[in-house]
């Protein structure tokens, strides 16, 4: 995998970078439950914006939210977040050959960003909480928008008020373990880079048209 050919990398959170194994399920489940006092859907995480998910807990209970009430839903959900992933009761981990592999990315001069389905907040909880968050100093999040295709252009534009130039989608390499990254990736323009450390095997993702496919970032 030669990533000096693109100029920029942009990275999916939960499955990709890190397993916080439950937390964040766990975190969303508890959240629901506090504000709704019942049980909620089954929810499907894999690759699903946050906004998304909450609109189909609030289908599920007939509901719909003002903005407030979305913000103090996701206000809870990140108190949640942060404490699950430090109560030590999930067993979290950063996932193999990640640390490398961003670090091949600074040493190289490749920009990296996120693009991932979880809130900003929620994104940035999870990556500090594995040291990583020097590593993305921009992004497009989950509270930018419940659809994942329109996530990529926003990536895109932070990259560029951050380093202060264009960059272009043919030149940008999306790293995801879904088929919903493969599709986002496809939507801005870009790459793709899958890889088999979520709930998807690398047969599944090579058959939904990924460009690459890796069983892990070990390289
Ligand atoms: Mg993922």
């Amino acid at each position: 995998m030669d990533f000096s050919s693109y100029e920029l990398i942009l990275y999916d959170i939960d499955g990709t970078l890190v397993d916080t194994a439950g937390a964040g399920m766990a975190a969303l489940i508890e959240t629901a439950e506090s504000v709704f006092h019942a049980p909620g859907p089954s929810l499907d995480l894999a690759g699903s914006t946050d906004l998304g998910i909450l609109q189909n807990i609030l289908d599920h209970h007939g509901r719909s939210f003002h903005s407030a009430e979305r913000d103090e839903f996701f206000l809870r959900y990140h108190g949640h977040l942060q404490s699950n992933l430090y109560s030590g009761k999930y067993p979290a981990r950063i996932l193999p050959g990640v640390a490398d592999c961003l670090e091949r990315c600074r040493t190289e001069g490749v920009a990296t960003g996120l693009l991932t389905g979880n809130t900003r907040e929620g994104a940035l909880i999870k990556v500090t909480h594995f040291g990583l968050e020097h590593y993305f100093p921009f992004g497009a999040y989950g509270d930018d928008f419940a659809d994942r295709n329109l996530l990529g252009p926003v990536a895109l534009a932070r990259a560029g008020v951050f380093h202060q130039r264009a960059f272009a989608a043919s030149r940008t390499l999306v790293v995801g373990d879904t088929p919903k990254d493969i599709n986002c990736a496809r939507a801005m323009g870009a790459h793709c880079l899958a890889v088999a450390t979520g709930q998807f095997s690398a047969d599944a993702l090579r058959s939904h048209g990924a460009d690459f496919v890796r069983e892990s970032l070990l390289f």
